[in-house]
């Protein structure tokens, strides 16, 4: 039985990814310092394949047992996250990925970088190919999350180059789905948990700013088909369907049938304009490719909710 270490396991899409190795007769140790993510997102994975280790990954980890797999998520990644936490993002993003390519090293595993699409920053390339470099600020508030990640995919490339290491790089976009927080600051669980409450949905902007929203199903298989490929260079992983947040807001108010009206607020200063991600070579390279589309995806984020108490 393969055994993978999966850093940020307790998180939102760390413990999804749990969940499927499991699935794929993987043993998991989920290590995570619980920063952003819960228990309650692991709870259920009560199989004696399943180990948890609360540990810091800014500090260095020893784990006693053969690993095959590191896949390596943790980090804040919610900009209301990054933003309240932003030394230990970079520490994170430096120390941790240190300590984690470190383990991978020692136990001769294949590793994996979540990385993101913000090292492209608000990008004069779009759609986003991977041979793009980016166009990030380093000293605007998003430049602790976007400047780690451009730094652990720099020390993701030298363990490659220089110790051997069997490395792959993942830029992750925007990817939605259940176990996401009511409160974790992002446009669809903000979207939904006020289009559940009735609430007036916040855009940020004036609504033209555009994404591009990957089910966390899709996502997840793309992350275990690379870590499975002998790829070690960058492959964006997200779904290419982009919409502006205004036409997110206005789906998300038809699937949850919601009453709520948009309000317009201030947008977050250095706020991308666009993403897309090229996924090329995700086709070529892994042959991936998502299936399942926004709306489908915003219909079984629904599904996946507790039934709203009937109004009395
Ligand atoms: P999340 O906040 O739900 O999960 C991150 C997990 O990492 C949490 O469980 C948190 O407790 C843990 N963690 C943070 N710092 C840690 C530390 N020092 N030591 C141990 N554990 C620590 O976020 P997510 O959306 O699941 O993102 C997971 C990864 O994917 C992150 O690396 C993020 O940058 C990347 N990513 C996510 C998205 C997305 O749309 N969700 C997009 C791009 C990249
Ligand atoms: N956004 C919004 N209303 C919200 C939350 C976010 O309009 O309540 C916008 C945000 O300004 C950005 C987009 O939605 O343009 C995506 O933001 P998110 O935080 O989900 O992810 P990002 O892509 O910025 O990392």
């Amino acid at each position: 039985m393969p055994t993978s270490v999966v850093t940020g396991g307790a998180g939102f899409l760390g413990s999804h990814l749990a969940d499927a190795l499991l699935a794929n007769g993987h043993r998991v140790i989920c290590v995570d310092n619980l920063e952003t993510g819960s228990l309650a997102n692991i709870e259920h994975m009560r199989a004696d394949e399943f180990v948890f280790v609360p540990h810091d990954l800014i500090q260095a980890i020893r784990i006693d047992e053969p690993v095959d797999f590191v896949y390596h998520l943790a980090s804040p990644a919610s900009p209301i996250d990054y933003l309240r936490l932003p030394l230990q993002t970079l520490k994170v993003g430096s120390y941790g990925t240190h300590n984690a390519l470190g383990l991978a090293k020692f136990k001769r595993a294949r590793f994996l970088l979540a990385s993101t699409s913000e090292v492209y920053g608000d990008p004069e390339v779009h759609p986003q190919p991977e041979t793009y470099w980016g166009h990030v600020n380093p000293i605007g508030p998003r430049g602790v999350y976007d400047e780690a990640k451009r730094y652990a995919e720099a020390l993701t490339m030298a363990y490659h180059r220089q110790q051997g290491v069997d490395t792959c790089i993942v830029r992750i976009f925007n990817t939605f789905g259940p176990r996401m927080r009511p409160y974790d600051g992002r446009a669809i669980p903000n979207f939904v948990r006020q289009a559940v409450e009735q609430k007036p949905i916040t855009v940020y902007g004036d609504g033209s700013q555009t994404r591009s929203f990957c089910y966390v199903d899709d996502l997840v298989r793309g992350l275990i088909l690379l870590q499975e490929s002998g790829e070690h260079l960058p492959v964006n992983i997200g779904n290419p369907n982009e919409f502006t947040l205004l036409e997110l807001a206005e789906k998300v108010i038809e699937v949850f049938e919601a009453t709520s009206e948009i309000v317009f607020e201030a947008l977050p200063v250095d706020d991308p304009k666009v993403r897309q991600p090229d996924i090329t070579r995700a086709r070529q390279v892994l042959g991936w490719e998502p299936r399942i589309e926004l709306d489908e995806g915003l219909r079984k984020l629904r599904a996946s909710l507790p039934r709203e108490a009937p109004v009395a």
